[in-house]
């Protein structure tokens, strides 16, 4: 029987475990370092943490929870769904992998309970894993309480306080509407703007919940529609289609115009680079909290940080109490701290240019590895629980592959992900991610390893199937 370890206990890792047992793979171990599952959904507890993708769309397609309060269901509710989904697998909490080496057809894990051996190594590590401390001079002269957004401190309590929010992403427009009423002062520091559109969320009363139970096939039917309108926007944003991309950009306007009167603050506020260059941010609440008294947004650069207050370049010094970094993450990453080799070369050496990896999945010369949410396989928009199972559809399709040639070893031709990368970076080239400004997907350099660009569709189409000409066994 096939032995298979996953790393990561996030919607990867579960993801994981579930489609392989309905694969009939029983002999799969999930590795989460946390004590409990969710990956991005554990570590997110600041306040106002919720999904900014409809949740009949960012869940799993073979678990639909028909009991999500809201339209965007809050962090506390993704991380029990995972849990439950996750309940009849083996999963190893608080087991930290470290290392894994690939030798004579198995890999071997070095995790922090011992070693662990397995024929096949998928990792699920996420993308928005490690977060992005920017090297402000100053920082660790603060003397109050500092933290990121994906390691919120429940131990301060803000109420009263000033608080400093560096940052205007999708995290930032989360936390600051959700602190604002309670504390003293919010004074929130901008580099540059998003756009953003209305997110219309609200309430699933009870009785909405029990026809969802009831009549699946209205789930179906909202997240089909959900996938639709995702994948058009998909479409727009990898084609830079701008004449589609035009009315979500005019929503934008409208929204700060509606909320905000104060001219400068609207000046402040409005983006000038292409909508959806920045991950397009849904929100109901961000623009009518910025023109609340208590908050401030300066979009002056942060010139040093002291033991109480942050100096922005006009010379200003604004006294905080708190700072809280509202950054993003160390997105290019990918699988570290966790050092992977196949005998003599890490992933970190086939690496050292860009990350890249066939359909965003497989590395040539890393035989039985699979990565999930890997290289170029973000996206600008849509729900990546669904690029997930894509991706487990192929490496369900490689794993019988290398049954059906009764082989050791399956692993991706040199030659198949050098057209692939190819065809991927020319591409790229004309999406709208590309088109000047700056996002977490491409960096100082150009290089590219975040985003996938085409729609979904295509990316299931790719993914549904394996091209046995791409592989080759051993
Ligand atoms: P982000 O989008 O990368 O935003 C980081 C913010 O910090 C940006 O405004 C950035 O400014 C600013 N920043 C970075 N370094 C700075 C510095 N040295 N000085 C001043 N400002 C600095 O991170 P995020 O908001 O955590 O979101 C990351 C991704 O996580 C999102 O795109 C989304 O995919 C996901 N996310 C999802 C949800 C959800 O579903 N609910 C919520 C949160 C996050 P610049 O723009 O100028 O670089």
């Amino acid at each position: 029987m096939t032995s298979i370890a996953v790393v990561g206990g996030g919607f990867a890792g579960v993801g994981a475990a579930a489609m392989l047992a309905r694969a009939g793979y029983r002999d799969v171990t999930v590795f989460e370092r946390e004590a409990r599952l969710g990956g991005v959904w554990h570590h997110n507890t600041y306040p106002g943490a919720a999904c900014d993708i409809p949740s009949h769309l960012y869940e799993f397609s073979f678990a639909p929870n028909p009991r999500w309060s809201r339209r965007y269901a809050p962090q506390t509710e993704i991380q029990a769904y995972l849990e439950d989904v996750a309940r009849p697998f083996d999963v190893r909490l608080s087991t930290d992998v470290k290392a894994a080496h690939f030798h004579d057809g198995r890999w071997t894990l070095e995790t922090s309970a011992g070693e662990h051996t397995a024929d096949v190594l998928i990792t699920a590590c996420g993308q928005l894993t490690t977060p992005a401390i920017p090297p402000l001079p100053g920082l660790d002269d603060f003397a109050g309480p500092a933290f990121h957004t994906a390691r919120w401190d429940l131990a301060t309590d803000l109420t009263g306080k000033r608080v400093a929010v560096i940052g205007t992403g999708c995290s930032a427009i989360q936390v600051v509407p959700a602190i604002q009423p309670e504390v003293a002062q919010v004074t929130v520091f901008q580099r540059s703007p998003g756009w953003t559109i209305p997110k219309g969320d609200f309430p699933y009363p009870g009785w909405a919940q029990r026809l969802f139970a009831r009549v699946p096939l209205l789930q179906r039917l909202d997240r089909a529609a959900n996938y639709a309108f995702h994948d058009f926007a998909a479409y727009a944003l990898s084609h830079r289609k701008t004449k589609l991309l035009a009315p979500f950009r005019a929503i934008g306007s409208l929204q700060i115009k509606r909320a905000i009167k104060d001219p400068e603050l609207r000046r402040k506020v409005t983006p000038a680079d292409e909508i959806g260059c920045k991950r397009i941010m849904l929100t109901d609440d961000w623009y009518p909290t910025l023109a609340k008294p208590n908050v401030d947004l300066t979009d002056q650069r942060i010139e040093r940080i002291t033991a109480d207050a942050i100096r922005t370049a006009d010379g200003v010094e604004h006294p905080v109490d708190a700072i809280v970094l509202a950054t993003g993450f160390r997105a290019h990453d990918f699988v570290a701290p966790m050092a992977i080799a196949a005998e003599d070369r890490t992933l970190a050496q086939e690496w050292a240019a860009v990350p890249r990896a066939y359909l965003g999945i497989t590395v040539p010369g890393f035989p039985n590895l699979f990565l999930l949410y890997g290289p170029n396989t973000n996206g600008g928009s849509g729900s990546v629980v669904a690029t997930i199972e894509a991706q487990l559809t192929h490496v369900i399709a490689a794993l019988k592959e290398r049954e059906r040639r009764s082989a050791r070893t399956i692993v991706v031709r040199r030659e198949a992900a050098q057209a692939f990368d190819a065809e991927l970076r020319t591409a790229l080239a004309r999406t709208v991610w590309h088109s000047g400004c700056t996002n977490w997907y491409v960096d100082e350099h150009g290089n590219d390893p975040s985003q996938w660009p085409w729609s979904w569709t295509e990316y299931r189409r790719r993914t549904s199937r394996l091209d046995p000409q791409a592989y080759e066994t051993g």
